[in-house]
Protein backbone atom coordinates (compact mmCIF):
# COMPACT_ATOMS: atom_id res chain seq x y z
CA UNK A 1 0.00 0.00 0.00
CA UNK A 2 1.45 3.58 -1.00
CA UNK A 3 0.91 6.27 1.61
CA UNK A 4 -0.56 9.22 -1.04
CA UNK A 5 -0.31 11.56 2.00
CA UNK A 6 3.41 11.29 2.54
CA UNK A 7 4.28 10.53 -0.62
CA UNK A 8 3.00 14.21 -1.55
CA UNK A 9 4.39 15.68 1.51
CA UNK A 10 7.71 14.50 0.53
CA UNK A 11 7.82 15.12 -3.47
CA UNK A 12 6.31 18.72 -2.18
CA UNK A 13 9.37 19.24 0.22
CA UNK A 14 11.94 18.20 -1.84
CA UNK A 15 11.41 20.00 -4.07
CA UNK A 16 11.18 23.25 -2.14
CA UNK A 17 15.05 22.29 -1.34
CA UNK A 18 15.86 21.78 -4.50
CA UNK A 19 14.29 25.43 -5.55
CA UNK A 20 15.50 26.98 -2.28
CA UNK A 21 19.08 25.28 -2.93
CA UNK A 22 18.95 26.59 -6.26
CA UNK A 23 18.04 30.38 -5.56
CA UNK A 24 14.83 30.27 -6.33
CA UNK A 25 11.33 30.28 -4.76
CA UNK A 26 9.14 26.95 -4.18
CA UNK A 27 6.15 28.88 -5.75
CA UNK A 28 7.59 29.30 -8.95
CA UNK A 29 7.63 25.17 -9.57
CA UNK A 30 3.98 23.80 -10.54
CA UNK A 31 4.17 20.24 -9.72
CA UNK A 32 2.46 17.75 -12.46
CA UNK A 33 1.14 14.93 -10.76
CA UNK A 34 0.94 12.31 -13.74
CA UNK A 35 -2.21 9.95 -13.74
CA UNK A 36 -1.19 7.51 -16.29
CA UNK A 37 -2.65 4.04 -14.94
CA UNK A 38 -4.11 5.82 -11.62
CA UNK A 39 -7.86 5.61 -10.82
CA UNK A 40 -10.33 8.23 -10.41
CA UNK A 41 -10.94 7.30 -6.66
CA UNK A 42 -6.98 7.78 -5.96
CA UNK A 43 -6.78 10.93 -7.83
CA UNK A 44 -9.60 12.43 -5.76
CA UNK A 45 -7.51 11.22 -2.75
CA UNK A 46 -4.36 13.65 -4.63
CA UNK A 47 -6.70 16.31 -4.79
CA UNK A 48 -7.95 16.09 -1.33
CA UNK A 49 -4.34 16.21 -0.70
CA UNK A 50 -4.17 19.29 -2.26
CA UNK A 51 -2.66 18.26 -6.36
CA UNK A 52 -4.51 20.50 -8.46
CA UNK A 53 -2.49 19.63 -11.83
CA UNK A 54 -2.64 16.13 -13.37
CA UNK A 55 -0.72 14.67 -16.61
CA UNK A 56 -1.95 12.17 -18.76
CA UNK A 57 -0.79 10.65 -21.96
CA UNK A 58 -3.26 8.98 -23.15
CA UNK A 59 -6.87 10.25 -24.50
CA UNK A 60 -9.29 7.57 -23.81
CA UNK A 61 -8.19 7.15 -20.26
CA UNK A 62 -8.11 11.03 -19.45
CA UNK A 63 -11.96 10.96 -20.63
CA UNK A 64 -13.37 9.08 -18.51
CA UNK A 65 -11.16 11.00 -15.19
CA UNK A 66 -12.43 14.39 -16.66
CA UNK A 67 -15.27 13.48 -17.46
CA UNK A 68 -15.60 12.78 -13.72
CA UNK A 69 -13.28 15.10 -12.17
CA UNK A 70 -13.57 18.17 -14.11
CA UNK A 71 -12.36 21.49 -14.01
CA UNK A 72 -13.04 22.76 -10.51
CA UNK A 73 -9.68 24.17 -9.07
CA UNK A 74 -8.38 21.44 -11.12
CA UNK A 75 -5.88 21.40 -14.62
CA UNK A 76 -5.53 18.90 -16.92
CA UNK A 77 -2.11 18.45 -19.11
CA UNK A 78 -1.47 16.34 -21.91
CA UNK A 79 1.70 15.44 -21.75
CA UNK A 80 2.11 12.13 -24.21
CA UNK A 81 2.53 11.65 -28.22
CA UNK A 82 -0.60 12.60 -29.87
CA UNK A 83 -2.57 11.94 -32.94
CA UNK A 84 -3.81 14.16 -35.26
CA UNK A 85 -7.45 12.52 -35.35
CA UNK A 86 -7.64 12.96 -31.27
CA UNK A 87 -6.73 16.90 -31.24
CA UNK A 88 -10.71 17.94 -31.53
CA UNK A 89 -11.07 16.20 -28.39
CA UNK A 90 -7.85 16.81 -26.54
CA UNK A 91 -8.52 20.81 -26.86
CA UNK A 92 -11.87 20.65 -25.82
CA UNK A 93 -11.32 18.48 -22.36
CA UNK A 94 -7.47 19.64 -21.66
CA UNK A 95 -6.29 23.18 -20.30
CA UNK A 96 -2.84 22.62 -21.81
CA UNK A 97 -1.38 20.07 -24.55
CA UNK A 98 2.79 19.95 -23.38
CA UNK A 99 3.57 17.57 -26.14
CA UNK A 100 3.27 19.61 -29.13
CA UNK A 101 5.61 17.48 -30.96
CA UNK A 102 5.95 18.52 -34.59
CA UNK A 103 4.82 21.79 -37.00
CA UNK A 104 2.04 19.45 -38.52
CA UNK A 105 0.19 18.89 -35.05
CA UNK A 106 0.60 22.47 -34.35
CA UNK A 107 -1.47 23.33 -37.23
CA UNK A 108 -4.08 20.71 -36.38
CA UNK A 109 -4.67 22.48 -32.71
CA UNK A 110 -4.65 25.79 -34.17
CA UNK A 111 -7.43 24.75 -36.15
CA UNK A 112 -9.26 23.05 -33.79
CA UNK A 113 -8.90 25.97 -31.10
CA UNK A 114 -10.07 28.13 -33.40
CA UNK A 115 -13.24 26.17 -34.26
CA UNK A 116 -14.29 25.90 -30.47
CA UNK A 117 -12.69 29.72 -29.62
CA UNK A 118 -10.45 28.69 -27.56
CA UNK A 119 -6.37 29.72 -27.27
CA UNK A 120 -4.68 26.84 -26.56
CA UNK A 121 -1.65 27.08 -24.20
CA UNK A 122 0.93 24.69 -25.32
CA UNK A 123 4.49 23.61 -24.90
CA UNK A 124 6.93 22.51 -27.73
CA UNK A 125 8.39 19.57 -26.99
CA UNK A 126 12.25 19.00 -27.78
CA UNK A 127 14.42 16.15 -28.46
CA UNK A 128 17.46 17.49 -27.90
CA UNK A 129 18.89 13.72 -27.73
CA UNK A 130 17.72 13.22 -31.49
CA UNK A 131 16.64 9.92 -30.15
CA UNK A 132 14.73 8.03 -32.51
CA UNK A 133 12.32 6.15 -30.55
CA UNK A 134 10.99 10.18 -29.27
CA UNK A 135 9.19 12.27 -30.93
CA UNK A 136 9.95 16.32 -30.81
CA UNK A 137 10.96 19.02 -32.72
CA UNK A 138 14.81 19.21 -33.26
CA UNK A 139 16.95 21.66 -32.49
CA UNK A 140 17.32 22.51 -36.03
CA UNK A 141 13.67 22.17 -37.13
CA UNK A 142 12.77 24.46 -33.95
CA UNK A 143 14.26 27.78 -35.61
CA UNK A 144 13.24 27.00 -39.15
CA UNK A 145 10.00 26.87 -37.49
CA UNK A 146 9.95 29.44 -34.82
CA UNK A 147 8.84 32.37 -37.21
CA UNK A 148 5.67 30.71 -38.36
CA UNK A 149 3.80 29.90 -35.13
CA UNK A 150 2.55 33.70 -34.74
CA UNK A 151 0.38 32.82 -37.48
CA UNK A 152 -1.15 29.91 -35.72
CA UNK A 153 -3.28 32.50 -33.55
CA UNK A 154 -5.37 30.18 -31.54
CA UNK A 155 -2.05 28.61 -30.25
CA UNK A 156 -0.36 29.72 -27.52
CA UNK A 157 3.31 28.85 -27.28
CA UNK A 158 4.18 29.10 -23.60
CA UNK A 159 7.80 27.78 -23.19
CA UNK A 160 9.47 24.06 -23.24
CA UNK A 161 8.92 20.31 -22.69
CA UNK A 162 11.56 17.50 -22.68
CA UNK A 163 12.11 14.14 -21.98
CA UNK A 164 15.67 13.53 -21.30
CA UNK A 165 16.97 9.50 -22.23
CA UNK A 166 15.97 7.50 -19.97
CA UNK A 167 18.67 6.70 -17.33
CA UNK A 168 18.58 5.83 -13.17
CA UNK A 169 21.37 7.82 -12.68
CA UNK A 170 19.70 12.24 -12.04
CA UNK A 171 22.85 13.22 -13.11
CA UNK A 172 22.98 11.99 -16.69
CA UNK A 173 19.98 14.30 -17.03
CA UNK A 174 21.75 17.05 -16.08
CA UNK A 175 23.60 18.10 -19.62
CA UNK A 176 20.41 17.65 -21.45
CA UNK A 177 18.06 20.09 -18.65
CA UNK A 178 21.37 22.94 -19.54
CA UNK A 179 20.88 22.57 -22.94
CA UNK A 180 17.04 23.21 -22.48
CA UNK A 181 17.44 26.12 -20.63
CA UNK A 182 20.07 27.69 -22.95
CA UNK A 183 17.78 27.23 -25.94
CA UNK A 184 14.83 28.54 -24.15
CA UNK A 185 17.27 31.70 -23.11
CA UNK A 186 18.30 31.52 -27.35
CA UNK A 187 14.33 31.63 -28.20
CA UNK A 188 13.63 34.55 -25.53
CA UNK A 189 16.60 36.31 -27.43
CA UNK A 190 14.89 36.32 -30.70
CA UNK A 191 11.97 37.81 -29.37
CA UNK A 192 9.42 36.11 -31.76
CA UNK A 193 6.36 36.99 -32.23
CA UNK A 194 3.36 35.00 -30.46
CA UNK A 195 5.96 32.86 -28.79
CA UNK A 196 5.95 32.84 -25.22
CA UNK A 197 8.78 31.33 -22.93
CA UNK A 198 7.89 31.17 -19.39
CA UNK A 199 7.90 27.65 -18.87
CA UNK A 200 10.13 25.56 -18.96
CA UNK A 201 8.63 21.14 -18.30
CA UNK A 202 11.45 19.17 -17.72
CA UNK A 203 12.10 16.60 -14.79
CA UNK A 204 10.51 13.26 -13.63
CA UNK A 205 10.47 10.95 -10.43
CA UNK A 206 13.82 10.08 -10.83
CA UNK A 207 15.73 13.31 -12.13
CA UNK A 208 13.17 16.27 -10.99
CA UNK A 209 15.49 17.94 -8.60
CA UNK A 210 18.59 18.05 -10.99
CA UNK A 211 16.02 19.40 -13.41
CA UNK A 212 15.28 22.55 -10.85
CA UNK A 213 18.59 22.97 -10.12
CA UNK A 214 19.18 23.62 -13.72
CA UNK A 215 15.73 25.98 -14.07
CA UNK A 216 13.06 23.83 -14.68
CA UNK A 217 9.32 25.47 -13.59
CA UNK A 218 7.39 22.52 -14.28
CA UNK A 219 8.44 19.13 -12.92
CA UNK A 220 6.08 15.95 -13.98
CA UNK A 221 5.94 13.42 -11.61
CA UNK A 222 4.23 10.14 -11.21
CA UNK A 223 6.15 6.96 -9.31
CA UNK A 224 7.37 9.20 -6.82
CA UNK A 225 3.43 9.75 -5.76
CA UNK A 226 1.69 7.26 -6.63
CA UNK A 227 4.22 4.39 -7.03
CA UNK A 228 5.24 2.07 -9.69
CA UNK A 229 2.80 1.03 -11.75
CA UNK A 230 2.66 -0.73 -14.74
CA UNK A 231 1.83 1.15 -17.61
CA UNK A 232 0.54 -0.40 -21.32
C1 LIG B 1 5.03 8.98 -17.26
C2 LIG B 1 5.57 10.31 -17.57
C3 LIG B 1 6.09 11.13 -16.55
C4 LIG B 1 6.20 10.69 -15.11
O1 LIG B 1 7.19 9.75 -14.96
P1 LIG B 1 7.56 9.16 -13.51
O2 LIG B 1 8.91 8.57 -13.72
O3 LIG B 1 6.52 8.16 -13.19
O4 LIG B 1 7.58 10.30 -12.57
C5 LIG B 1 6.54 12.38 -16.92
N1 LIG B 1 6.48 12.84 -18.19
C6 LIG B 1 5.99 12.08 -19.19
C7 LIG B 1 5.95 12.65 -20.56
C8 LIG B 1 5.51 10.81 -18.91
O5 LIG B 1 5.01 10.06 -19.91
Amino acid sequence: MINLQDNIKWVREAIAQAALSAGRSPGDITLVAVTKGVSTEMIREGIGNDLDVFGENRVQEAECKIGELGHKGIQWHMIGHLQTNKVKRVVEMFDFIQSVDSMHLAVEIDKRAAAVRKRMPVLLEVNLAKEVTKSGFSREELFEELDSFHLLSNLWVRGLMMVPPWSDEPEDSRRYFKDLTALKEEIEGQGCKGIDMDFLSMGMSNDFEVAIQEGANIVRIGTAIFGARSYV
